[in-house]
């Protein structure tokens, strides 16, 4: 049996979409701690920058900041573009960037649902589709989108548009992995259950008690729980697995029932 060798990670360039905070930014922080080139993008180019500053030296890696809405169609093109000028390839893409507005289905507005499903589920389409011409010159990619449990499996009141948005995202991976898989191109998703972030915390103070409450292993996840999925994904060791999701929630969604989880342990 033989193996093919593994790239190093030094020979590789990166893009994670919202690497500003979050899981982005672990997911950034990830890759740049193995030796990649990584560019990382939030919305306001100033501050995606000092992030990066800040990752190149704590990880003593390769990291660039660009500003990049995900609204903006033209400035996705320019992200996919700007990251194989500079880095002179484009092999991954780690399509993170997303919103969690809550907002009650009664009050929802067409504006509301616009928003969510243009920065989540056609933001991570056309990110995708602006950095094929990169890859598909490089001769393979990877691509990882980060979805949810919320939608894909699970539902919560108040982010109806949310979930539709997440899983909507898992209908373009099934169709782009089909497409893509000639030119050795994979996408897949990882799906976080509730990780400890600023956007997390931004729900406040029982909505964290009430998913620590709920999480057979017992706390939240952390953003390197989902940052070592996506390494994985987006390495050579996973070059046969295209259009599936890994789902990283602390057994949130296993419970059949309240009393399955109240008798775990
Ligand atoms: P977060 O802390 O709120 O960070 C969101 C990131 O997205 C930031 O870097 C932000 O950058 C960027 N962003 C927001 N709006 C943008 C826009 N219009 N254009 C470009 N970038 C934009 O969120 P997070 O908790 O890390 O979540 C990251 C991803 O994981 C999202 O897709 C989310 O749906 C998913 N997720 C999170 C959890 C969780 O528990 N945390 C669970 C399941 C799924 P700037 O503000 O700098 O522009």
């Amino acid at each position: 049996m033989s193996f093919t060798p593994r790239t190093p990670w030094q020979d590789r360039s990166v893009v994670v979409t919202g690497g500003t905070r979050g899981i982005g930014r672990g997911i950034a922080e990830l890759f740049a701690r193995q030796g990649a080139a990584v560019a990382l993008t939030g919305r306001d180019a100033e501050a995606a920058g000092k992030v990066a500053d800040d990752l190149a030296r704590t990880t003593g890696g390769r990291v660039c900041g660009l500003g990049v809405d995900l609204r903006d169609p033209e400035a996705i093109e320019a992200m996919a573009a700007a990251v194989e000028r500079r880095h002179g390839h484009l092999d991954v893409l780690c399509a993170n960037a997303g919103i969690f507005p809550e907002k009650p289905l009664r009050e929802m507005t067409a504006a509301d649902i616009d928003e969510v499903l243009q920065v989540n589920l056609r933001g991570s389409m056309l990110a995708v589709r602006a950095c094929l011409p990169a890859m598909e010159r490089a001769g393979h990619g990877r691509i990882v989108l980060t979805s949810s449990i919320t939608g894909p499996t699970t539902g919560f009141p108040g982010w109806s548009h949310y979930g539709a948005s997440k899983a909507g995202q898992l209908g373009f991976l099934r169709g782009a992995a089909l497409e893509l898989a000639p030119h050795r191109i994979t996408v897949n998703a990882v799906l976080p259950g509730n990780i400890r972030t600023e956007g997390l915390d931004a729900m406040g103070e029982d909505y964290l008690r009430q998913m620590t409450a709920s999480i057979p292993l017992g706390r939240l996840g952390g953003t390197a729980d989902i940052a070592q999925a996506a390494l994985f994904l987006a390495s050579d060791e996973a070059a046969f697995i295209t259009g599936q999701t890994l789902t990283i929630d602390g057994g949130q969604t296993l419970p059949e029932s309240l009393d399955a989880l109240t008798t775990t342990g």
